[in-house]
């Protein structure tokens, strides 16, 4: 048993550990990979980023590449110089993509790289081309340049594409971030066509042929629906107020300033007018409007690079405070488990342990950790207190079984005492009657004179008889009373008679030494019901222990009266008293005050037990005062009636 719940605490507390370490372990995990995740689409948007600046910079490098290429005159050497630092610039984006190719979140740049590379390569003719006039430039070459351009970016729009499609379901405002980006992208490229195309038209000076003019208003068509998606999407709440900036912007620049001067041109191109602006002053005019839609995807992946990074941020705040709740939840159930194990188990163990010892027989063995103040302390002191009961108890039973067989024994005895001397008893009185009789006789000298000497001789052996013969009529007396044999015969008693008769008895005696023997009787009746017997001897015996124990010249007087339901009868006299130390064992057998030696050899200490033993018979009270050298008084109380005589 000890060892199953020591076992049990120590399995649960690992239990406990075990399933908070799972548990963190669990919120670590979440927590690392928020942590991926915000750090994946930080990575992609930096991309997506990157090729946005890529595109608009090639756009807009084409733009006025066309637009010189379209020229009849040769391009001045700032536009030249203008379309070099433009193609720097989008090389730097390329640059910078070619550098995400190790990015572990968003690679796979190849097919762009490779096409920007055959643009590239492509670039110093047509540079060249630009600086001649228009029938030394040769065929083919803006078409060529087109074409070259339009690979790389769609390339470019595929795999921003196929980024977006990586991130969009992860987290909402990063997902409507992206698919507004990719909108206004998608926008930017239809406006940018439109533009090429209506300033082809400008430069070619001519009325645009129908399937031209339908595909103006098939880009424009394109670049509206886009823009749709994008104006219901901005009027949502929730849409960052950013963008409905940008939106605003991009409405007032586009669709209001630019869009006029669209309906304008392509008004006065088909109805052949002349046009106030060259294709260069179109571009230039057109860029604010370009730039502003290109600018709805700038803002979009700005907001989403920082709400990623804010995202990152408190991934990796959750990550590292994971980590430090799951090592203090460790080293707390550790702490706990080591708690346990040292402040309870080892406890009751040590504990249970005294217990065993104690139950083995070990009564004094001492129960551990009781001065401790917690549950264990309480419990080690409620186990000491029982301990300290449970021993008293086998005490208390081992006095209590040593007290009965003592008591059984006593009785045992008591009883075959009583039985050998009312055996013995009766067995003297006969030889003794004799010998009181025959001294008699020869001290009457009825048969003839006796010598003097045996006169005095005969009269000892009288004395000495009729002294036995009392002694042994007290001893069978007691002991019939002890062996339960002694039998009341009650009668009515004349208390009077009965003093008077005993008064007498001792008389005798009294005037020997001179002592003063007085009755006080009340007037009138007094009788009551009691054995005649007892009664006499009650009397006889305390009236010769207070003339024996009275000096010469003393009192001893008998009284009685009616108490209550009661005949009380009492003996006092002035003489030598008992001493106070002897006073409680007086009236058992055999028990003498040794005040006077020579008194006690007199008697046999049986007179007193008698009549306690007398008027325990009759139901009544005994009772003796006494005082040393002042004199002693015993009190017998006798019940007026006798039960079963009443009964009767
Ligand atoms: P005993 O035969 O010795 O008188 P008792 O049983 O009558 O035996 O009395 C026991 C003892 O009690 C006496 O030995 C005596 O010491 C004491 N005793 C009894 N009655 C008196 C008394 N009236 N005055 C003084 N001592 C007494």
């Amino acid at each position: 048993m000890r060892n199953s719940l020591a076992k049990f605490l120590t399995i649960v507390t690992a239990l406990l550990v075990v399933m908070l370490i799972e548990v963190f372990a669990v919120s670590v995990k979440a927590a690392f990979d928020h942590r991926h995740e915000a750090q994946r689409i930080m990575s992609i948007v930096t991309v997506k980023r990157d090729m946005l600046i890529c595109e608009e910079a090639m756009r807009v490098e084409g733009a006025l590449l066309d637009t010189a290429l379209e020229e009849n005159d040769a391009a001045p050497p700032g536009t030249v110089d203008q379309i070099v630092r433009l193609h720097a610039r989008s090389q730097d984006a390329f640059a910078q993509i070619r550098q995400h190719q190790a990015n572990q979140f968003a690679n796979g740049y190849d097919e762009i790289l490779k096409h920007n590379a055959d643009y590239d390569r492509l670039l110093p003719a047509i540079l060249d081309a630009a600086t001649k006039i228009r029938a030394d430039r040769p065929k083919g070459l803006v078409e060529a340049r087109i074409a070259a351009a339009n690979l790389v970016l769609a390339a470019l729009g595929r795999k921003s594409d196929s980024l977006s499609r990586t991130v969009s379901s992860t987290d909402p405002l990063i997902g409507e971030m992206l698919r507004v980006a990719d909108l206004g992208w998608r926008a930017r490229a239809d406006a940018g066509s439109d533009r090429h195309a209506i300033m082809a038209a400008i430069l070619a000076k001519r009325v645009p042929a129908p399937q031209a003019l339908q595909d103006m208003a098939e880009m424009k068509g394109r670049v509206v629906t886009s823009w749709s998606l994008i104006s219901a999407d901005s009027r949502l709440p929730e849409f960052p107020p950013e963008m409905k900036a940008a939106v605003a912007r991009a409405n007032w620049l586009y669709f209001t300033d630019f869009m006029s001067l669209r309906a304008m041109t392509i008004d006065a191109l088909s109805q052949d007018k002349p046009l106030a602006i060259g294709g260069r002053d179109w571009v230039r005019l057109s860029d604010p409007g370009l730039n502003s839609i290109m600018a709805i995807s700038g803002t979009a992946l700005d907001l989403t690079a920082s709400y990623a990074e804010r995202q990152l941020d408190i991934a990796r705040r959750n990550f590292y405070i994971s980590i430090a709740s799951m090592m203090l939840c460790i080293a707390l159930a550790s702490f706990c488990a080591i708690y346990v194990i040292w402040r309870v188990i080892r406890p009751l163990r040590a504990i249970t342990g005294a217990i065993r010892a104690i139950s083995g027989g070990t009564f004094k063995g001492e129960i551990p950790f009781g001065d401790r103040a917690d549950e264990i302390g309480q419990f080690a002191r409620a186990l000491r207190m029982f301990r300290d009961g449970a021993l008293e108890r086998m005490q208390l039973e081992r006095a209590l079984v040593e007290s009965r067989v003592a008591q059984e024994s006593a009785e045992t005895s008591n009883r075959v005492k009583s039985e050998f001397l009312a055996n013995m008893s009766h067995e003297l009185r006969t030889p003794l009657n004799a010998i009181i009789g025959f001294s008699e006789i020869m001290q009457h000298q009825i048969h003839g004179n006796l010598p003097g000497r045996y006169v005095e001789y005969v009269a000892l052996i009288n004395e000495a008889g009729v002294h036995l013969l009392n002694l042994v009529s007290d001893i069978l007396d007691l002991a019939k009373i002890e062996a339960g044999k002694f039998e009341l015969d009650p009668r009515e008693v004349d208390l009077r008679e009965t003093v008077d008769g005993c008064v007498k008895l001792t008389q005798r005696r009294a005037e020997e030494k001179g002592i003063a023997l007085v009755k006080n009787l009340p007037e009138g009746h007094l009788t009551f019901t009691a054995d005649p017997r007892s009664c006499k001897q009650i009397l006889l015996n305390l009236l010769s222990n207070a003339v024996k124990f009275t000096r010469n010249g003393g009192r001893v007087e008998v009284a009685a009266s009616v108490q209550g339901g009661h005949m009380r009868i009492s003996v006092s006299d002035n003489g030598i008293g008992i001493p106070a130390d002897r006073l409680a064992c007086i009236g058992d057998a055999f028990e003498q005050s040794s005040n006077d030696p020579m008194l006690a050899r007199e008697g046999s200490g049986l007179g007193l037990a008698l009549v306690k033993a007398l008027v325990c018979q009759h139901g009544g009270k005994f009772r003796i005062d006494s005082q040393e050298n002042s004199g002693t008084c015993v009190t017998v109380d006798l019940p007026l009636v006798q039960p079963h005589r009443a009964a009767a």
